[in-house]
């Protein structure tokens, strides 16, 4: 029989929690000017877990002017390309150095098990700088022959960074989400206000004292904790800032355009989803199913890109149900840092009535849940891992993102029918295929109307492949390549030379 022995929690993971975290701006550790802290808590049993500086609107001001003068000005401005890498790279290597602390964190603030954010959050954000780090000396521009006439003219672009730029980010995957936005903006040359989210502000200020012992130039990123609609809103709507990046839901991201417009800042969104995940009836179900299961429960389903329509080709429909139940019945649930976890809490007291009320609207319009359906405990945020039946596409459940572990399983019969039900909803975040026939794959594929589209595996991201949504899942990609183009601007630079 195999021991399991129970989590040590770091001294200084304890100690970090233990007093008042404050806020980074221009280099320094300070109070919000307000003196206000708010508390975040341990989704697995809602206890406070440690109390954070308030940033409102007057901190998120000092915060952009110290990013301002850092971008007009001083180290930052000068430092070559190479140096700007060398620095993005150190910052990867020191989160490396401490993964455990931060993955212990992060189970702590998110409630998401420490086996997770081992092997999945710390090292993907460290792959994400690692990657970055290497963009520096790669921003380019190009050199143009123009053809006007009566001279000629040597014409080239420069890239440059966009300037000051806010960053507003969501609590599934806290510590990552900093790395997409910081990352590539960095790689740029901008500097940064980050907002992360209020449920978890943790990892982000630990970040942000490997930002400095890293040595960045004070200002360069600045972290301001606070709730959305005071410290975000203002963030979104300050006319110094030169650019706004945002991810969370639909809803606060058609706020953040419109706060933007004042200034037109530019503004790249990466929203919610409910993306259809297709079993054709050649799939070979032994990979499909446990694909489908993981593709709705990981992380809880709080995953913008969650496999949340399972569409299912009908003579497959209930060996598929009944495969995704019984996986969804031997999912372990518990605290974070209980090693035996497979699935913590929700992130909090409102994710949990959420998800619960779109469980009790699914009941009430006639869904059946195969396995789950309910909260679990009567401690901490926990959800059963729900696989519904019997549902269509005019319920909520179907058509709105719950962003917690409840899958609607639905059958169809035509391909025709399928692309066109798949298609028929507002976001196009992700999708996935899984079918041992190649033609049919790729032909789904490109009917898909979505920003990702996985065959045959679900969930498989890297700092290299671009990311974000059609439609009403946002507006630009994360990561890749793409990504410098929403934090750079193009330069065309034209010389008469005769
Ligand atoms: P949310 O309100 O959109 O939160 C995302 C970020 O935006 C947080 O940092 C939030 O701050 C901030 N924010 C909220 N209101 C703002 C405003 N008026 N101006 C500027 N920033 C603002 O999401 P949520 O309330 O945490 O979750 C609600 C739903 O959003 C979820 O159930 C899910 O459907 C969706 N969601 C999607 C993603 C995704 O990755 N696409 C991630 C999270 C949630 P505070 O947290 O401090 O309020
Ligand atoms: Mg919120």
């Amino acid at each position: 029989m195999s021991v399991i022995s129970p989590v040590q929690i770091q001294p200084r993971v304890s100690d970090f929690i233990s007093r008042p975290r404050k806020m980074m701006i221009n280099g320094q550790w300070v109070d919000s000017i307000s003196g206000k802290t708010f508390p975040t808590y341990d989704p697995s049993n809602g206890k406070v877990l440690a109390q954070v500086a308030e940033g409102a609107a007057e901190d998120i001001n000092l915060a952009v002017n110290a990013a301002r003068k850092a971008f007009e000005q001083g180290k930052w401005r000068r430092m070559t390309a190479s140096e700007r890498g060398r620095l993005i790279w150190k910052l990867a290597d020191l989160l490396e150095q401490n993964l455990e602390e931060f993955a212990q964190l992060e189970s702590l603030d998110n409630g998401k098990p420490l086996t997770v954010a081992r092997v999945a959050d710390v090292p993907l954000a460290v792959d994400l700088f690692r990657y970055m780090a290497g963009w520096t000396t790669k921003i380019e521009g190009n050199t143009i022959p123009i053809s006007p006439k009566g001279g000629q003219y040597f014409a080239y672009t420069l890239r440059e960074p966009v300037g000051v730029v806010g960053q507003i980010i969501p609590w599934n995957f806290p510590l990552l989400m900093a790395a997409w936005k910081l990352g590539p903006a960095l790689a740029a040359g901008c500097t940064v206000v980050l907002k992360p989210a209020e449920q978890t502000p943790l990892t982000a200020l630990r970040l942000g004292e490997l930002i400095q012992e890293a040595g960045f130039p004070e200002g360069v990123v600045n972290i301001v904790p606070g709730y959305g609609e005071t410290a975000g809103a203002a963030l979104a709507a300050n006319p110094d800032v030169d650019k706004i990046a945002f991810t969370g839901s639909t809803e606060v991201g058609k706020l953040i355009v419109k706060a933007a417009t004042g200034n037109l800042k530019k503004v790249s969104l990466e929203l919610g989803g409910k993306s259809p995940n297709v079993v054709f009836k050649d799939a070979d179900l032994k990979t499909a199913i446990p694909g489908a299961a993981s593709a709705i429960f990981f992380n809880h389903g709080q995953c913008c890109c969650a496999g949340s329509r399972l569409y299912v080709e009908k003579d497959i429909y209930d060996e598929v149900v009944a495969g995704v139940s019984e996986q969804a019945s031997k999912i372990k649930l518990g605290p974070g840092l209980d090693p035996e976890t497979q699935m913590g809490p929700l992130v909090s007291d409102e994710q949990l009535n959420r998800v619960c009320s779109y469980l009790e609207s699914g009941a009430q319009e006639g869904a059946q849940a195969k396995v789950g359906g309910k909260r679990h405990g009567s401690e901490g945020y926990f959800v059963e891992p729900t696989v519904l039946v019997n549902t269509n596409e005019k319920m909520k459940v179907v058509s709105e993102e719950i962003f917690g572990p409840v899958v609607a399983a639905i059958p169809f019969e035509k391909t025709d029918d399928l692309v066109r039900r798949a298609n028929d909803n507002i976001y196009g975040l992700a999708a996935a295929v899984w079918t041992r026939d190649i033609g049919k794959a790729h032909t789904t594929a490109a009917q898909l109307r979505a920003g990702t589209v996985w065959i045959n595996c679900y969930n498989v991201f890297d700092a290299a492949l671009p990311f974000g949504g059609y439609k009403q899942s946002g507006w630009g990609r994360e990561m890749g390549h793409d990504v410098l183009e929403m934090y750079t601007e193009t330069k065309a630079v034209c010389a008469r030379i005769a």
